[in-house]
């Protein structure tokens, strides 16, 4: 029976890591797969993580499962940490859900089980993952237009032309800060737009916030989220992944923002039905690590310090690119990654460009031109610049 299977397509950005891997050469740049580096291109473990998972260490007496839904104490934690007090902690469902990808899952298995129709709105571009997994649910997708190839910004007048079009019981997904793969957010105007639209129209809004922190600051990155969230109902996927740097401990929380209490009731019995029908309990240590950081006051200061050590030194990086490639071109054409946000900058290079930085200087990005910022340093720079330029980007 096996035989009767066909050949998955193979992740993009995971091929592209392999193909790093094999490749001998000793100046190659790796600035593919989305996960943090610091300069000396380690993904450290962050202090305060270490730190909470000594205490755990010490402390912990049983693993039993926890509740379907997690260990409360993490929802409260992440809720309080996403939302602020931007919606009453009655009118929020949560459960703890394996990373990010595992929230954005079920909040499409959500989605589907309110209204087996919908229609999904996708940003064109967005994460690849968004479209394989809502292609294996077998959803609806129309993508709206979001960034614009010209400006390499977003293109807010067509987003919100193209999101005129959604529909009472459509989902519209969207990334809270950070977009990946392009970097580029919309104004706090044009959030504001858009929530006042999709609230017209009847539209619910699906909120990925897989980098709260990276971009203008914990607060500043959840604030989109948070216009969203008291604007009605909302759905939340936040990642821990990336701000706390426990990628492998697969720890995100999926949330179901209601209009009122016995709504909230009813969608954190479904929200824990999905856990169930999935994977049963979540995992837990990652979980754990992020309520005890949390809910300390030294050791959340100190995971805030660092995020931010973190946050300002990939801001340093995209200033010397951006001076660097003014100094080559004699232009300010490159500019427009000061205004990205995060990791990521999408260049703008054709795939044919992409290949040819590849293989003539060893620098791996992503096919669409889409950089890991962090993947760079002081010495990398000045080898990306030229390359750019040489392309003739
Ligand atoms: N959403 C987006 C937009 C992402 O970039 C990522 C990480 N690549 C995720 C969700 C999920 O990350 P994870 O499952 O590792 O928490």
């Amino acid at each position: 029976m096996l035989d009767q299977l066909k050949d998955q397509p193979a992740d993009k950005i995971l091929s592209l890591m392999a193909a790093f891997r094999a490749d001998p050469r000793d100046g190659k740049i790796d600035l593919g797969v989305g996960v943090y580096k610091d300069p000396e291109g380690r993904t450290p473990v962050m202090r305060a993580v270490r730190e909470a998972e000594k205490r755990i260490w010490e402390q912990e007496t049983t693993k039993t499962y926890t509740a379907l839904a997690g260990d409360p104490a993490f929802s409260d934690a992440m809720v309080a940490l996403v939302l602020g007090d931007a919606v009453p902690r009655s009118r929020v469902a949560a459960v703890a859900t394996p990373g990010g990808t595992g929230a954005v899952r079920q909040g499409f298995e959500l989605i589907r089980m309110m209204n087996p129709d919908a229609v999904v709105w996708v940003p064109e571009p967005t994460w690849p993952n968004h479209l394989s997994i809502l292609k294996h649910l077998g959803m609806t997708v129309k993508g709206y237009r979001y960034f614009d190839e010209d400006t390499l910004g977003v293109d807010a007048e067509g987003m919100l032309a193209d999101l005129a079009g959604a529909k009472a019981g459509d989902a519209v997904l969207l990334h809270g800060c950070c977009h990946n793969p392009s970097g580029s957010d919309p104004e706090a105007g044009t959030w504001e737009k858009v929530a006042g639209l999709l609230r017209e129209r009847g539209a619910l809004p699906f909120v990925d916030l897989a980098y709260q922190g990276f971009g203008d600051g914990l607060e500043a990155d959840a604030r989109a989220t948070r216009a969203l969230a008291a604007g009605g109902e909302c759905l939340i996927a936040a990642s821990c992944s990336k701000n706390f740097g426990i990628y492998r401990e697969r720890t995100g929380v999926l949330m179901a923002v209601s209009g009122d209490d016995a709504v909230a009731t009813l969608a954190q019995a479904n929200l824990a039905y999905l856990n169930r029908q999935n994977f049963s309990f979540p995992p837990d240590h990652g979980a754990r690590v992020v309520t005890t950081v949390l809910g300390d006051a030294g050791l959340r200061a100190d995971w805030e310090a660092e995020l931010e050590e973190i946050r300002a030194g990939m801001i340093g990086l995209r200033q010397q690119l951006a001076a660097e490639l003014r100094r080559l071109t004699n232009s300010d054409r490159f500019d427009f990654m000061l205004s990205h946000k995060g990791m990521f900058s999408r260049l703008g290079a054709s795939p044919e460009q992409v290949e040819w930085m590849r293989a003539e200087h060893g620098i791996y990005m992503v096919g669409d031109s889409r950089i890991n910022v962090a993947g760079l340093n002081a010495r990398t720079v000045p080898v990306l610049a030229k390359a750019m330029v040489e392309v003739g980007l």
